[in-house]
């Protein structure tokens, strides 16, 4: 029989609800999984066996009571950029590395509320920045394929934990591709929602017009049971918005016939591995075959997507991380009397050198006489590029684009060049220019190593989305290889 630890959520939910397992069994099972395993992955920063088994037992007894939700008894690793009351949320970063919140996210509140079994914290880029998860202050975590290899970035102990078996499920969170990419990266699903219909309360500040939380799994429908739980308005976050409770699952299984699939040229990009390309072209042929129309399309203004990010990106970054001054919480430099020595060291400290390159260049896009020319020109170019989107929408479904143009790279590859590792979100950071949601699925493998293709859709078209990976889900089933670990 197949080991509990790698079931799917409506798996494990049917063998919880039938009785034939307990949650707490399905936790050990992922306990024992992480022992064996975690030595070599390291996706984790804390694991908490304790409150697993505990979250656990109280699953088991709202099992036994009849009173279960799909997420109940269920073991979901969580990213360490989350709150989580009385855990350690350390962002990967030495600022925060003793920091223990007293709230959770509202996130986890819901996952928590659903009976859900928190295994611990997701290892990750230091403040979500990062594509390779080699920016964590503690260590990098492996790629399962190929343990010299990254998982992608930022969310990569998400990633790594799903593809490696260790958990059911992860919740990542995705500011310009840190859900998708390594998803992509490790051969899984992950999705970034909509800019607005997850609530981003307790999710430590990155850059907030841009950051989404999103789940990360080993099927599409695993993902959709996860954002019927966290999906929906939230009073605490004023950017979250008010509409209907759906059922993300309930067009899981329809025919795709006549869905109209755009093919963006610019997605296809310089750089972009022929292993990669290859993968893509045959999954674009799968789609087609499937019953979907397939149009060229074209969204001129994506050359300046990746420029127009990394001004708005860093200089929100550097807004939001002026809170780390030593004084009210985190890391606190001791050695001074003098208030400007003290708030230097600890930022000097505190700070990893990705971090302080994003904070520098924030900080200067932001300044008098460079405002106009980096900070304004780039809201310019946001709206051209939402334009875009806004304009192919009329003719088309979704797009269909690679999620990486390259598959996971050895650790210290790119570490030392921070264009080369900025060029790798090409294909994902639009999407969270444009505030749109994006779905990455495994679609084949080049030299091994993981492919995924990414659907974007118009705002709130996650139900498109979910249909139409989840057909191309069932009809070739690259979701169910695994690493041999
Ligand atoms: N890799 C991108 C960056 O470094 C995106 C990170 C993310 O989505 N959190 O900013």
């Amino acid at each position: 029989m197949e080991k509990l630890n790698w079931l799917s959520i409506q798996e494990a939910h049917d063998q919880l609800t039938s009785k034939q397992i307990s949650s707490v069994e399905l936790t050990q099972a992922c306990l024992d999984r992480i022992n064996a395993v975690e030595d070599e992955v390291q996706s984790f920063l804390t694991i908490t066996p304790e409150i697993a088994l505990s979250q656990a037992a109280h699953a088991d007894r709202l099992l036994a009571a009849g009173d279960s939700l799909p997420l109940t008894g269920i073991p979901v690793q969580i990213k360490d950029v989350l709150c989580t009351e009385g855990v350690p949320t350390t962002c990967a970063s030495r600022m925060l590395e003793n920091f223990i919140p007293v709230y959770n996210a509202t996130v986890v509140e819901k996952l928590s509320n659903q009976g859900a079994v928190m295994l611990g914290k997701g290892n990750m880029d230091e403040f979500a920045m990062g594509s390779s998860c080699e920016n964590s202050a503690f260590h990098p975590t492996r790629n399962p394929w190929d343990l010299e290899r990254v998982p992608g970035g930022s969310s990569g102990g998400a990633a790594a934990s799903v593809a490696s078996g260790e958990t059911i499920f992860s919740l990542g969170s995705d500011t310009g591709g840190s859900v998708r990419q390594p998803a992509s990266l490790c051969g899984v699903v992950g999705l970034k929602p909509t800019y607005g219909l997850v609530s981003r309360y307790g999710l430590v500040a990155f850059a907030s017009s841009l950051d989404q939380v999103g789940p990360v799994g080993r099927s599409v429908k695993d993902c959709a049971f996860v954002l019927n739980a966290i999906a929906g308005h939230d009073a605490k976050d004023a950017t979250s918005v008010v509409r209907e409770q759906k059922d993300y699952t309930s067009n899981l299984g329809q025919e795709i016939n006549g869905l109209k699939l755009g093919i963006p040229e610019e997605y296809f990009v310089d750089g972009m591995e022929s292993g990669v390309r290859q993968v893509i072209d045959e999954a674009i042929a799968k789609l087609e075959e499937l019953g979907a129309s397939i149009h060229p399309v074209s969204l001129p203004t994506t050359r300046y997507a990746l420029a127009c990010y990394y001004i708005i990106a860093p200089s929100e970054c550097s807004a939001n991380l002026a809170r780390y001054d030593g004084v009210k919480y985190g890391y606190s430099y001791q050695g001074t009397n003098d208030l400007w020595e003290a708030l230097e060291k600890t930022r000097e400290f505190g700070f990893g050198p990705e971090v302080t390159r994003r904070v520098m260049l924030g900080t200067y896009a932001l300044s008098t006489g460079y405002y106009d020319a980096y900070y304004l020109k780039a809201q310019q170019a946001r709206t051209l590029i939402r334009q875009d989107f806004d304009q192919v929408f009329r003719e088309v479904d979704a797009l269909i684009t690679p999620t990486s143009p390259v598959t996971a790279f050895k650790i210290g590859e790119k570490v030392g060049d921070p264009v080369q590792m900025y060029l790798i979100d090409a294909c994902t950071l639009p999407v969270n220019i444009a505030g749109l949601p994006g779905l990455s699925i495994p679609c084949g493998f080049s030299d091994g190593l993981p492919v995924g293709m990414q659907f974007i859709g118009p705002h709130f078209s996650e139900e498109t989305l979910l249909k139409a990976a989840h057909a191309y889900e069932i009809a070739t089933d690259w979701n169910k290889s695994r690493p041999t670990l």
